[in-house]
C-alpha cells in the first residue's frame, strides 16, 4: 500500500465523529475550518451550531450586522476572523451570485482565507488535490520525512506533500492527517505504537520524533501594561468601540495604558476628556496572552460627571448584547456581578 492508502484506510476505521464531518456544502466547510484555526476542536463544536442555526446559508450572514456577528463569535478569540468570515460572506453574496468559488485558487480571493483554508475547503467540497498543511499535517510529514531544514510555516512542505496526497479522495486525506496529527502524532506525547504509518516513519525508526518538525526558536511575547476602569457617569457605565485594528469592532471599557498612582490615572484621564474623575476601588488584576502579546491589567472602579465624545453610556441591559473581548472577561464578569 501507498502512503496515502494506509492512511486512509486509518482513516475509514478510526476518524473522528465531528458535526462537519461527511459536508460538501462549501459554505459549511468554510466556516468549521474558519473556526477551527487557533481553536479546540471542542470549543468550535458548539460555536458551530450556533452559528448554522442563525446564519443558515451563506446569504443570511452577508444579511448580518458585523456587531451581530462578533457578538456570536464572543468568547473564540481572533476576531479578525469574524470580521474576515462576514466580509467574504458579502463578497460571496454581492459579487459571486451567492455561489461560492470551486477552486483553491478562487477561494484565497475570499477575505481571511488564506492557503491552509482554501485547500481544506476545495480539497473537501470539490476533490481538488490539494494539501491543507496546517501544524497537524506539517507534523505529521516533518515527522515521517524527517524534515531537516527548519519549517517556518507549514507550507515549507508544500511539494512532498503535494507529491503524497491521494488523487483519488485528497478531501479525505487530508482530513486524515488532520486526524492522525490530533489524536495519535501529538506535538510532545506521539503514539507511535498505534500509528498507521510508523513502519514508513523515519523520525520514529531513528527514535528522534520529538526532534521534528524543525522550528524557529520562538519569539518572545512583548508585555503591554493597562489600567482598565469600570467608569460609570451617573447610574450608567462608559463603554467604546475598538478602532481597526487589535480586537476591532468589540467593545471595550475604559483603559489607559500602564500602571499609575491614582493621582496620575485622575490626569491622564481629565487629558482624555473626563470631567472631575474620582478612583472609587481597586479592582483584581487580569491577564491575557495574545499571540505575540500578553496584557497585564490592574483594574479601577471610578466615576465622573462627563466623558469624551468616544465613549457611550449604557445601562446593563444595553450591555449586554455588546460583543466584548475575552481579555476584558474579568471585568465584564464584575459588572454583571456589581448589577445583578
Ligand atoms: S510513527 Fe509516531 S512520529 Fe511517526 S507519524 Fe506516527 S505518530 Fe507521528
Amino acid at each position: 500500500m501507498s502512503f496515502s492508502e494506509e492512511i486512509l484506510s486509518w482513516y475509514d476505521a478510526n476518524k473522528r465523529d465531528l458535526p462537519w464531518r461527511g459536508e460538501r456544502d462549501p459554505y459549511r466547510i468554510w466556516l468549521s475550518e474558519i473556526m477551527l484555526q487557533q481553536t479546540q476542536t471542542e470549543t468550535v463544536k458548539g460555536y458551530y451550531a450556533r452559528f448554522l442555526a442563525r446564519f443558515p446559508t451563506v446569504a443570511d450572514l452577508a444579511a448580518a450586522e458585523e456587531a451581530q456577528v462578533l457578538k456570536l463569535w464572543e468568547g473564540l478569540g481572533y476576531y479578525s476572523r469574524a470580521r474576515n468570515l462576514h466580509a467574504a460572506a458579502r463578497k460571496v453574496a454581492h459579487e459571486c451570485g451567492g455561489v461560492f468559488p470551486t477552486d483553491a485558487a478562487g477561494l484565497r480571493a475570499l477575505p481571511g482565507v488564506g492557503p491552509y483554508a482554501a485547500n481544506a475547503i476545495a480539497s473537501i467540497a470539490y476533490g481538488e488535490p490539494v494539501p491543507a498543511l496546517d501544524g497537524n499535517q506539517a507534523r505529521v510529514l516533518g515527522r515521517v520525512l524527517a524534515w531537516e531544514p527548519e519549517l517556518k510555516t507549514p507550507f515549507d512542505l508544500l511539494k512532498p506533500a503535494q507529491s503524497l496526497i491521494s488523487k483519488d479522495r485528497p478531501g479525505d486525506y487530508n482530513q486524515a492527517l488532520m486526524d492522525l496529527g490530533a489524536t495519535l502524532c501529538l506535538p510532545k506525547a506521539p503514539r507511535c505504537g498505534l500509528c498507521p504509518v510508523a513502519e514508513r516513519c523515519r523520525a520514529f525508526r531513528e527514535d528522534a520524533a520529538l526532534d521534528f518538525p524543525r522550528k524557529p526558536a520562538p519569539v518572545a511575547k512583548k508585555e503591554q501594561d493597562w489600567t482598565v476602569l469600570l467608569m460609570t457617569c451617573g447610574d450608567k457605565l462608559l463603554v467604546r468601540r475598538r478602532p481597526k485594528g487589535l480586537l476591532g469592532g468589540l467593545y471595550e471599557f475604559c483603559a489607559v495604558e500602564g500602571w499609575h498612582d491614582t493621582e496620575a490615572v485622575i490626569a491622564i484621564l481629565e487629558d482624555m476628556g473626563f470631567k472631575n474623575p474620582v478612583i472609587l476601588e481597586a479592582l483584581p488584576d487580569a491577564r491575557h496572552v495574545f499571540t505575540h502579546l500578553v496584557w497585564r491589567m490592574r483594574g479601577l472602579r471610578a466615576a465622573c460627571d462627563a466623558f469624551p465624545d468616544a465613549y457611550t453610556a449604557v445601562t446593563p441591559e444595553q450591555l449586554d448584547p455588546l460583543p466584548f473581548p475575552s481579555a476584558l472577561r474579568t471585568y465584564r464578569g464584575l459588572v454583571t456581578r456589581k448589577q445583578s
